[in-house]
């Protein structure tokens, strides 16, 4: 956050300070660059945000990481990180058929056993190197295929089709019949078509001092000078130079500019000379994911808990995270950010009451990150044809100017791991770029 002697002149502008953003500030800085990042909020860590509510620290944004998340897991490993994670559930609820069921997590899990253990062992036939997915023709000939497209293929029973839809529509975070199958495909090749570390991988451990924390520390590493609530406007490029302009009118030069943007908001930024076509059909079509994370702190300790139901309900899953003075912290996740506030304790209190009328909900918060200007959705999850479409060109830069961030990686495309690796790949491409064009 150093280095002022140079407003102008940068080797490279960085425009968003989330994981991609700052993980290639570390990466051009230590490759001898000089560069500035840009960031419109007045944090970094983009859709990652640790902050104080409900009396904890609790995660608003990406939170879940795992050693199955390369990049991610060297990250946490970098900088001598702890995980830990919430207390496994003893009791299970959930919605099939319009009906309340209630179990043990055994008991749910067994609905959909050998139906699921089938779609993961499938998932490692079609993507057997699952950090090519480009380049196998058994997996990209599925892209034009929707997640429930796929299932509708399948024979279950009304509460299997029912749980599976709970399941994808917590992981698409929108309407499993908008997302591509291939999303689904990639996450349990990743987890080595083994349903448990499939499970482990998305949703159990937490970095124990935030996610803050990781993106502070990569943060400590990075020696060039990073701007807050700097948010760009235009980008314009000419042969020698580039400059980027934010809202309050400031004007920075660059030889090269990395946008780590997520995907739909490129849009607000003016593009000169505009991006090719293939790219602006990708920013219009946008992708799936416009969902919510719910946090709610409920009155007295209750068993760890988790429940789940279908597209259509508020909420398709929630489980507890924690406990505080006396009183449980549970998190929630919907498909549709429309449907529910996660600010109104009223609204959160009833859509938990879909499976237990007994909670009582003191307080409840969230951040929408799909009306957030800076992100308008929260991990993107791609529709169909959209990978094998889009994804080459959009990592293909035009006139000095390189997209990055998590939509465009091999691996965790979505996650946190996905940001870092697209990250790495897109610095080594722009120091190239700038080696060459010396
Ligand atoms: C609710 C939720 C839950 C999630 N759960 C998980 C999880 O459990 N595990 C996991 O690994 N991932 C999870 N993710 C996804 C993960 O958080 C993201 O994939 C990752 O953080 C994206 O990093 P990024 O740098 O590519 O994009 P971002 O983090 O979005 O960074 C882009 C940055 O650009 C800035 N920006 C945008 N427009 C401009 C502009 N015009 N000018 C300047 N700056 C601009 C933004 O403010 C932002 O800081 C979750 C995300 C959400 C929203």
């Amino acid at each position: 956050m150093k280095n002022q002697n140079q407003t102008n002149g940068y080797d490279v502008v960085i425009v968003g300070g989330g994981f991609a953003g700052v993980t290639a500030a570390r990466e051009l800085d230590m490759l001898g660059h000089n560069v500035l990042l840009l960031e419109g909020r007045d944090r970094l860590g983009g859709r990652t945000w640790t902050d104080h509510r409900l009396g904890l620290d609790l995660e608003m944004g990406g939170t879940y990481v795992h050693w199955y998340h390369p990049h991610t897991w060297t990250e946490i490993t970098r900088y001598g990180l702890e995980i830990c994670e919430a207390p496994g559930a003893k009791e299970a609820y959930w919605i099939a058929d319009g009906q309340l069921q209630s179990g043990t997590p055994a008991q749910l899990n067994s609905i959909v056993k050998e139906s699921f253990e089938y779609l993961l062992g499938k998932a490692y036939e079609h993507l057997p190197k699952p950090f090519d997915p480009l380049n196998s023709s058994s997996f990209t000939e599925l892209d034009s295929t929707s997640a429930d497209d796929f299932l509708n293929g399948m024979s279950y029973t009304k509460e299997q089709k029912d749980f599976l839809d709970s399941l994808l529509a917590i992981d698409f975070n929108g309407d499993p019949k908008d997302g591509a199958i291939t999303q689904m495909i990639r996450w349990w090749a990743f987890s080595s078509g083994n349903r448990y570390v499939f499970a482990d991988t998305v949703a159990r451990y937490k970095i124990k001092t935030g996610t803050r924390s990781l993106i502070e520390s990569i943060a400590s590493d990075v020696k060039s000078e990073i701007k807050l609530s700097a948010i760009v406007k235009s980008i314009k490029s000419d042969h020698e130079n580039i400059e980027v302009t934010t809202r309050e009118g400031e004007s920075y030069q660059g030889k090269a500019v990395m946008v780590t943007a997520p995907l739909s908001t490129l849009d607000n930024i003016d593009f000169q000379p505009a991006l090719s076509n293939t790219k602006q059909a990708f920013i219009k079509e946008k992708q799936v994911a416009k969902g919510i994370k719910v946090w709610a702190r409920i009155k007295g300790k209750v068993e760890p808990f988790v429940t789940y139901a279908p597209e259509g309900y508020p909420l398709n899953s929630v489980h507890l995270d924690n406990y505080i003075e006396g009183d449980s912290i549970v998190v929630g996740f919907g498909s549709d950010a429309s449907k529910l506030d996660p600010n109104d304790p009223k609204e959160v209190e009833a859509a938990l009451r879909n499976w237990r009328s007994d909670l009582e909900v003191i307080e409840s918060t969230g951040h929408n990150w799909t009306a957030d200007e800076l992100s308008q959705e929260t991990w993107p999850m791609l529709k169909p044809n959209q990978l094998t479409k889009y994804i080459k060109e959009m990592r293909r830069p035009e006139n000095g100017v390189f997209l990055a961030g998590t939509t465009y990686a091999d691996g965790w495309g979505g996650f946190i791991d996905g940001a870092i690796e697209n990250a790495i790949t897109t610095s080594r491409k722009v120091h190239q770029y700038l080696n060459a064009s010396k």
